[in-house]
């Protein structure tokens, strides 16, 4: 099963809303760099470069970027497209948040969050 992937757009002009954890609720804040231990992940498209890597997602980001960096360069294979088609769980999703508009001409970002309800910044108790 792939990961659900919700989309959202918003334009420069609106204040871009920021996205809650649905799993805490907590507000996932970009410019402070402020984000839940749900969060597994902020990729910037554009840039191609992390955001956030939360540490159990880490080796999971390091076996993408081996794959890609073996992969011969006429495959068109992204670091996005990885991210999307990772095996997903019941409790993990992608919000991928799309915004464009005019700055000097026009210009677009694409912001990826990775979340997963079942990370816990504390080891879970074995039964
Ligand atoms: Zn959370």
């Amino acid at each position: 099963m792939k990961n659900q992937v919700l989309k959202l757009s918003n334009s420069f002009d609106e204040d871009s809303p920021l996205i809650h954890c649905v799993f805490c609720g907590s507000e996932e804040n970009p410019e402070f760099s402020d984000y839940c231990e749900h969060v597994t992940f902020i990729y910037l498209v554009e840039e191609m470069v992390f955001e956030h890597i939360a540490p159990s997602f880490e080796p999971i980001v390091q076996k993408l970027q081996r794959e890609l960096d073996e992969t011969d360069q006429e495959s068109d294979d992204t670091m996005e497209q990885k991210l999307l088609s990772l095996p997903g769980s019941s409790s993990s999703f992608v919000i991928e948040v799309g915004a464009s508009g005019m700055a000097c001409g026009p210009t677009s970002f694409t912001v990826l969050y990775g979340f997963d309800g079942d990370i816990s910044t504390e080891a879970a108790p074995q039964k």
